[in-house]
């Protein structure tokens, strides 16, 4: 058994956790936060899809995003400050796209997302975590005929990984998601496109129960309001220097896990650490269903519109709605400019669900150039890196933190 510290209590930070409590590890869960999950596991699109599991290395991306630098109220939003990182960042974006390695690691994401769902569902039944779970599948819609030819144009190579995408006419989108009834728009939508076995949840309810069960089952330790400083190396132990509140405090372990989300970057510098991970932000609002029409009337099948790239999913008696990639550093100001366009999607798909009361959210997706996760070690021996997944934490962190707890075992 070793003692191992996890420093992020994210999807990232408690996958991990729990995955070395099961190899039958002491571990300790350090969060510089008041509770868990309270950083970009906070409020995402709450998608687990192994169908939307594609990187966005494709040249296509990079035609629309230069053409989205201009446009207010597109999906993408640049910010042009002078910040090295940024540009660094999407130097690496350009030439993993250029290298041509867009569909090598969809297909790799792909399987680490269906591998992931099922360890998901294994820890929902096994430990009775309750998180808002619903197995209806994602459905991907489409108002724009030449976005749906292109997604199309890729069933076949995604069928041979055993993806099950499944196209749609328009009358088959409806008899899948009943809620797109009654509506003027939803003539406009011309087809879709099914993964039946993709699911959604709420990523913080599952961060916060698991936790729970990890302290009070597996006798995990969880240290929040702790802000780790410094890692240093003392013979066979790594000794974490923190800060909680105003004491300083000192704790040595066999192995440390930087799961710190976009904060993993400056770890990774001061550890010498060649690493690009950028802070890609995001919003959501979450809409409360308190009448019964907007209960009736909200979707119950997780969508992605596909030409807009929003993404929605019911959990429970709230609807989230999330969308847009700025490229912004870490700000996390709520921009009403870049929510209003989710608050109009719903009133356009779904004019019967009220939108009176919503709270709306913005998050820090810690993002690689080339959007694949990072599982390695540090050239600091016994330090291990969880973090870099992207837009896809939710969907892929279950089974990655499976294959770090693998590297820290095999080592
Ligand atoms: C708008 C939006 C929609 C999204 N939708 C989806 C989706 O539908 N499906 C999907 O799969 N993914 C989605 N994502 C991506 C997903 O939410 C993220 O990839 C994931 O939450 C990142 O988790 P993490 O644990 O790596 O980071 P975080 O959740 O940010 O956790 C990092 C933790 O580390 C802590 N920390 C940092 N530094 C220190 C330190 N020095 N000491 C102590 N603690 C520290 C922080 O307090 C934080 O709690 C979305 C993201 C956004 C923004």
């Amino acid at each position: 058994m070793k003692k191992i510290a996890v420093i992020g209590a994210g999807i990232a930070g408690t996958t991990t956790a729990y995955a070395l409590v099961k190899k039958g590890h002491n571990v300790t869960i350090i969060d510089s936060r008041r509770y868990p999950a309270m950083a970009t596991s906070y409020a995402n699109g709450g998608q687990l899809s192994a169908s939307n599991a594609e990187t966005w290395n494709t040249t296509k991306n990079v035609v629309s995003g230069i053409k989205w630098m201009f446009t207010p109220d597109a999906p993408l939003l640049f910010n042009p400050s002078p910040e090295i990182q940024k540009y660094r960042w999407m130097l690496g974006f350009l030439w993993t796209t250029l290298k041509g390695d867009h569909k090598k690691n969809t297909l790799d994401t792909i399987n680490f997302a269906k591998k992931a769902r099922e360890i998901y569902f294994k820890i929902a039944d096994e430990e009775g975590i309750e998180f808002e779970l619903l197995k209806k599948g994602i459905l991907r819609f489409y108002d724009n005929a030449k976005e749906f030819k292109l997604d199309k144009e890729k069933v076949s190579w995604l069928h041979q990984e055993g993806m099950e995408w499944e196209v749609l006419t328009t009358d088959e989108v409806k008899k899948i998601e009943p809620a797109f009834e009654n509506n003027k728009n939803y003539e406009k939508i011309l087809g879709g496109i099914y993964t039946k076995s993709d699911a959604s949840g709420d990523i913080h309810k599952f961060c916060t129960n698991l936790e729970r069960i990890l302290v009070e089952k597996y006798s995990a330790i969880l240290q929040l309001k702790t802000t780790v400083e410094y890692i240093t190396r003392q013979k066979d132990k790594l000794v974490l220097t923190m800060r909680h509140e105003n004491e300083i405090i000192n704790d040595s372990f066999d192995n440390v896990v930087i799961c710190a989300g976009v904060n993993t970057q400056s770890f990774a510098s001061r550890l010498g650490d060649k690493m690009n991970i950028y802070p890609v932000k995001g919003y959501s609002v979450t809409i409360d269903l308190k009448d019964e029409i907007s209960k009736k009337c909200a979707p119950t099948v997780s969508l992605i519109d596909q030409p807009v790239k929003i993404v929605a999913s019911r959990l429970g008696d709230r609807f989230r709605v999330a969308g847009t990639a700025e490229l912004a550093g870490i700000n996390t100001d709520i921009r009403q400019d870049r929510i209003k366009p989710l608050l109009k999607w719903v009133e356009k798909y779904f004019p019967n669900v009220s939108t009176e009361t919503y709270t709306p959210w913005a998050g820090l997706r810690p993002m690689t150039p080339n959007m694949m996760p990072i599982t390695r070690e540090s050239k600091m021996k016994g330090v291990f890196y969880h973090a870099g997944h992207g837009h896809l934490g939710w969907t892929l962190s279950a089974h990655t933190a499976q294959i770090v707890a693998d590297n820290i075992d095999s080592n």
